[in-house]
Order: C-alpha cells, then sequence, then structure tokens
C-alpha cells in the first residue's frame, strides 16, 4: 500500500485515486493512477544484459587506442575523451532552404544545422556514471562546461543538448561510459517548452518558475531523494515515468558554466547519488536516459532559465519489466501507477553504492 504523504501538503484523496497533474515546465498533464499498483504483472518481461566486467575491450570503438568504424583511431587517453560523432545526425553546414507548401502553414519544413560530439566519460570500459569516483565525474562536468561554452558560442549555434543515453533498454548499444552532445541552430522541442514556460511564469510573478518549485520541494520532502548545499534531487511531482528524477540547482543560474569549484563538485556528488540509487533500487546497471536543460545560447540574455538536469529511466517494477508509452499514452496523456511521493520513498532507501576501486 501507498504510504501516506509526510507533509500532508497533498489531500489524502488524491494520494489514493486517481488524479491528473500539471507539469509546469511544459505545461501538460499527466495521469495517476495510484490504485493500479497490486494488478498482476502479465506483459512482456525483458533479458538482463550482461554487465561488462573487461577495463578494455578490443572490440569497443571508444575505448583508448582502438579504431572506430569511420576509420579514425582513438588516442591512448587516460580521463576524459571527446570528438566528433562519426556518423552524425546533424551536419555544419546545410544549404539553407524552407518551404511551406501553398502558405497554408501544413507542410513546413526548413534546413537544420549543428554538431555532434561523443563524450567518452572515462577511458575504462566497464565503469558507469555511478561506478566512477567523484573526482572523476568532477573532472567529466569540466569538460561539459567547456563543450557547452565552445558550442555555445560557434555562429548559428544556439542551442546546446548535453546528454546519455545508457543501456540496451534505451537502444544504446555500447556499454562504454559515454555520452553525446547535439549542437543546433534551433531550440528543439523540449527546451523550447520550458523556454516559453520559464518566460510566461517570470512575467505574470515576477519570479523563476524552478527557484519557486525547489522552496516547495524543500518544504514538503515527500519527493526528496538527495541533495546538498548546491543541488536538490526529486522525484517531480509531475513525473511520468515511474522512478524519473529531476535534478535541480539551489540558487539561481541558467547554465552550468555559472558553477563554481564547490558547485562542481556537488553536482559530481549528487549525480553519482542518484545513478547509484538507480542501480541499487533496481540491482542491476540501471539503464535511463538524461541530460541537462540549460539556457539557449543565442546571445539572448535568458534570465528566465534555471539550469536543471533530467533521468528517465525506463524501468517499471524491476530490471526486467519496463514502462511502454502506448495506448492511452500515445493517444491520450501520459499515465502512471506509483505516485512520485511512492517512488520517491523508495529511492531514498536505497543505498549508494561504493564506487569500483582501480
Ligand atoms: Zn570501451
Ligand atoms: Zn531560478
Ligand atoms: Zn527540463
Amino acid at each position: 500500500m501507498m504510504p501516506p504523504p509526510r507533509s500532508g501538503l497533498i489531500p489524502q484523496a488524491l494520494q489514493s485515486s486517481p488524479h491528473r497533474r500539471f507539469n509546469p515546465l511544459t505545461r501538460e498533464w499527466v495521469l495517476v493512477s495510484p490504485q493500479r499498483t497490486e494488478r498482476p504483472w502479465q506483459g512482456q518481461t525483458e533479458r538482463q544484459e550482461p554487465e561488462s566486467t573487461q577495463s578494455y575491450d578490443p572490440n569497443c570503438y571508444l575505448c583508448p587506442g582502438n579504431v572506430r568504424a569511420g576509420g579514425a583511431r582513438n588516442p591512448s587517453y587516460s580521463h576524459t575523451f571527446v570528438f566528433d560523432n562519426d556518423f552524425a545526425g546533424l551536419q555544419p553546414d546545410t544549404p539553407a532552404a524552407h518551404v511551406d507548401v501553398g502558405g497554408k502553414g501544413i507542410l513546413v519544413a526548413q534546413n537544420e544545422s549543428g554538431i555532434c560530439r561523443v563524450v567518452c566519460f572515462s577511458p575504462r570500459h566497464d565503469l558507469t556514471l555511478s561506478r566512477m569516483p567523484t573526482a572523476e565525474i568532477r573532472s567529466l562536468i569540466d569538460v561539459w562546461v567547456e563543450e557547452f561554452q565552445s558550442l555555445g558560442r560557434k555562429p548559428g549555434i544556439n542551442y546546446v543538448q548535453i546528454f546519455e543515453n545508457r543501456g540496451l533498454m534505451m537502444g544504446c548499444s555500447n556499454p562504454h561510459p559515454h555520452g553525446q552532445i547535439w549542437a543546433t541552430a534551433t531550440i528543439p522541442n523540449e527546451p523550447r517548452k520550458e523556454q516559453e514556460a520559464f518566460a510566461e511564469y517570470q512575467k505574470q510573478r515576477g519570479a523563476c518558475l524552478l527557484c519557486d518549485y525547489v522552496s516547495l520541494e524543500e518544504a514538503s520532502g515527500d519527493r526528496m531523494v538527495c541533495g546538498n548545499e548546491y543541488f536538490l534531487a526529486v522525484v517531480p511531482f509531475w513525473a511520468v515515468w515511474p522512478y524519473e528524477i529531476m535534478l535541480l540547482s539551489k540558487r539561481h543560474m541558467g547554465n552550468m558554466s555559472a558553477l563554481d569549484a564547490e558547485a562542481r563538485s556537488a553536482l559530481a556528488d549528487l549525480l553519482k547519488c542518484v545513478t547509484s540509487r538507480y542501480d541499487n533500487l533496481f540491482q542491476v546497471s540501471c539503464p535511463y536516459s538524461m541530460g541537462f536543460h540549460q539556457q539557449p545560447t543565442d546571445e539572448m540574455e535568458h534570465r528566465e532559465w534555471h539550469f536543471h538536469a533530467h533521468f528517465f529511466p525506463p524501468l517499471l517494477r524491476s530490471a526486467t519489466i519496463r514502462k511502454f508509452m502506448v495506448g492511452f499514452e500515445m493517444l491520450g496523456s501520459p499515465q502512471r501507477d506509483i505516485t512520485p511521493e511512492y517512488a520517491a520513498e523508495k529511492l531514498r532507501q536505497a543505498k549508494v553504492v561504493p564506487s569500483r576501486t582501480k
């Protein structure tokens, strides 16, 4: 059964019966059906992914010294390694083109240009963010900041999306710890929705949407997973994925280059905390998609933006049962069974695993 909310800020009627919750960042709704958690499971189960145990894999195209599919050879790097994606989804110079057939706004297309980079987090093939020593995650954050700044400064780059896709279940075929950066001429859909929500909230209330949200979460504690002086990890009130987490800066800042040395260490600490809790909760190297949402790099000030990260693990009940977004979710609204408060409670109970030693 669902544990009672700790602070009682959410009426019991909502905690135990179907309701919908508003996501103020995307201004969309999610349906919550807490009474469905007891239903029997007869659906698909996934095969558990074997964990990589070798620190070097001669067949991995990301390991130091190996040749990639495109023919380039990786240097024998000892910390992080960043390169342009050999099979990039975007190219820097696409010919300018735009179409709106018949001027009706129906058949509309325009050229898009951008840069795709790959960031190897570590030379160690068998590590994950959760198993990397915090000091190494801290160095990775420095690399992310440098990339954000250098890509963002390039003319024609107006948004820099840093993300990690982890695990076969998320379509990532290589277990080597790595992430990607896609820098684009236009602002992609998700940050564009958030951009509009931030600006609207700022205009209507003269305050920052996520600064206000941080205060509400700190006052409640119901959805808190872990935190430190600079950052907070919560299962957001409007979470769609069962164990979705949002990592928020406690201070108002628009992007990661505003983080000083101490704040970067604090971010490393929370990244480790979140990923370790996932591994521990599901007793596997947990698959997920994660990424940072930051100010656009379009040379406007964007004071309304508040730096944060999202974690979306696809798992529902165990390492082999994943959540599908089908049926009502494809055609109506996303839906979840366990409440975000329950998910947060489970994640709080999951202990942080120690780093794998070298
Ligand atoms: Zn590798
Ligand atoms: Zn803020
Ligand atoms: Zn966001």
